[in-house]
């Protein structure tokens, strides 16, 4: 039997009461964006079930969950290395538990000395950044 008119009505509605988790696909069904799955259309209780459920719930706490994001290895070189702190400081678990508090990753002392070199090509007008191999390598 065909869908009555009212059934397919509400999904839109779904949709529009839950903008963050559902959109209406072309085909009229209830898409969850968070699980990237088609959730059933036919029933309200089956969209709040879906939205009850540990799959969608663990999707929804990932979404809000803010990401650590890297911060970008040249900024980190050039502030440690301008107030004389060794990169390989980066593998202290205070420092990395403090970048970790601002909401970043710290970029990996290998990837900090693997980019050094090529950074002091680029600007060896600056003399803290054309000594920064010295302090490097030096403070071990
Ligand atoms: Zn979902």
């Amino acid at each position: 039997m065909a869908r009555t008119a009212s059934s397919i009505a509400k999904v839109p509605a779904d949709a529009a009461e839950f903008p963050t988790d559902f959109v209406v696909t072309s085909g009229n069904s209830l898409f969850c964006k968070l699980c990237s799955t088609v959730v059933c259309n036919e029933r309200r209780s089956s969209v709040l079930n879906h939205r009850n459920s540990t799959k969608h719930t663990r999707a929804k706490d990932a979404e809000n969950e803010p990401r650590p994001t890297l911060l970008p290895a040249e900024k980190v070189i050039t502030s440690f290395l301008s107030a004389d702190i060794p990169l390989y400081k980066l593998n202290n678990p205070q420092v990395k538990s403090l970048f970790q508090f601002m909401g970043y990753n710290a970029p990996l002392e290998s990837c900090c000395r693997s980019r050094v070199a090529s950074m002091a090509e680029k600007n060896m007008a600056d003399p803290e950044l054309a000594q920064g191999e010295e302090h490097i390598y030096g403070h071990r």
